[in-house]
């Protein structure tokens, strides 16, 4: 008798039970003593834990008594490379930041190594934080893209194209080329949405800007891009164009549903229609805009005007982590101190932003940002035993207000545990580690040198 019911139940590979599962689907339903069961790549069942034992055996059972099982988080901004430029120059203005220490900098230190061992660094981070997808603009995406897999971690790639020279094309037309063989190379893989990435409307000129957005469209992939993000941009956008950045990339015909914009700090009302009525993605990167003193994002407004909007922790060299944990809690309280309402950002949509708003940001919530049967197989288990987790009454609440990254305990990324226990099972973290600290060695020498090489 015993062995027929075994045999009766259906075969899965991941079977994750117990605990308080936050699905983040249409409902927002939550389980108590919940389960999620999950089939190769797939999720197969999503509900309660006693209902689970009765109807799958599992190859790989991961006990989530008393945690929290939410989706993976959503990183839907960053440049992971960067981390290896952490703390580099801090307390600047963007422009000043950007021209006199990012740009140099990158001139004499991005290349394709850099960026393989700086995605990897940012993986580990990003993997220890809960992040099971993120969204990047760098160069050498083809090496970040190599890195992501490895880690065996969830992103859409964007491959830079800038007017002037950059770490990998001396001019923007090699940009474009470069993001064109790049998103041949990887499109379709399970893992990397590959995809181009003009850095913004001051940096790129309307030609390329263009000609991008043809390719975007042609290869069917995402188009990201940095917009409004200072009231400078705006100023200069306005004096060139005679328009406002968002009006000016409407213009141009490059808003839609395959766009990511990260930043849209400075907007007018007709900007914000604009962006909500041509399914833009919004990327909203709080700490960033807030350490580089840019402003602050309209995002109460853009989400009740329904607007896409995700959560960014931009690079690492203007935040300066990756922690979506951090962001989570900065996003409710940011909000609520500029409009001096309590109410103007709670938890629950915070939480929202993080997973499926980001999944909506970039273009993906057919497959990720909730936990529903026939999505990817991407979940994270996160421990209520700190005595910052104890005790528990609300658990968006938290989400947001009193967890923190070290509190991620599992991770399950397309169905593959990547790290269990606060193990990552897909890297060595100490060997990536030390390799982040040995290109900071370079770096630190290059900006001891003098621009003709010497030092
Ligand atoms: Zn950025």
């Amino acid at each position: 008798m015993l062995e027929y019911e075994a045999t009766d139940r259906e075969d899965v590979d991941v079977l994750v039970t117990g605990g308080t599962v936050v699905t983040m689907d249409g409902d927002r339903n939550v389980y108590q003593d919940g389960a999620v069961a999950m089939k190769g790549d797939e999720i197969v069942y999503v509900g309660t834990a006693e209902e689970a034992r009765t109807l799958y055996d599992a190859k790989e059972d991961v006990d989530a008594s008393g945690k929290i099982v939410m989706p993976g988080l959503v990183n839907a901004h960053t440049h992971a490379a960067m981390s290896v430029y952490r703390g580099m120059a801090d307390d600047l203005p963007l422009m000043e930041w950007l021209q006199d220490y990012i740009f140099p900098a990158e001139a004499k230190n991005t290349n394709a190594d850099m960026v393989y061992h700086g995605t990897k660094l940012a993986c580990a981070e990003m993997i220890k934080g809960g992040t099971t997808t993120f969204c990047d603009m760098y160069y050498f995406e083809d090496q970040a893209a190599k890195a992501t897999k490895e880690a065996g971690m969830r992103a859409v790639l964007g491959e830079t194209v800038l007017d002037f020279p950059s770490p990998d094309s001396v001019d923007p037309a090699g940009g474009i080329k470069y993001a064109e063989t790049f998103i041949k190379d990887w499109k379709g893989d399970d893992l990397i949405t590959p995809a181009v990435a003009p850095h913004a409307p001051y940096t790129v000129g309307p030609q390329s800007l263009k000609a991008a957005k043809d390719l975007a469209d042609k290869e069917g992939v995402p188009y990201i891009i940095h917009l409004s993000e200072t009231q400078s941009e705006v100023e200069q956008i306005k004096e060139k164009h005679g328009k406002t950045p968002t009006e000016y990339l409407n213009s141009l015909g490059i808003l839609g549903d395959n766009v990511v914009a990260a930043h849209c700090v400075w907007l007018t009302e007709n900007e914000k229609d604009l962006l909500v009525n041509t399914g833009t993605g919004i990327a909203h990167n709080p700490e960033s805009n807030m350490k580089l003193a840019s402003g602050v994002a309209p995002i109460p407004d853009l989400m009740d005007k329904g607007g896409y909007v995700g959560l960014g922790t931009d690079g690492a060299a203007s935040n300066n982590d990756l922690d979506m944990f951090g962001e989570m809690d900065t996003t409710a309280k940011l909000h609520k101190i500029h409009s001096m309402d309590c109410t103007a950002m709670p938890a629950q949509r915070v939480v929202e932003m993080a997973t499926i708003g980001g999944a909506q940001a970039l273009h993906m919530e057919d497959k990720i940002g909730s936990l529903e049967t026939g999505k990817k197989a991407d979940l994270i288990v996160i421990g209520t035993d700190s005595a910052n987790m104890t005790p528990m009454y609300n658990v968006y609440s938290h989400i947001v207000y009193a967890a923190d990254h070290n509190d991620v305990e599992t991770s399950i990324i397309n169905g593959q545990v990547v790290m269990r226990d606060r193990e990552i099972l897909t890297m060595n973290e100490d060997a990536v580690k030390a390799k982040g600290r040995e290109i900071a060695e370079h770096v630190a020498e290059s900006l001891r040198e003098e621009p003709d090489g010497s030092s």
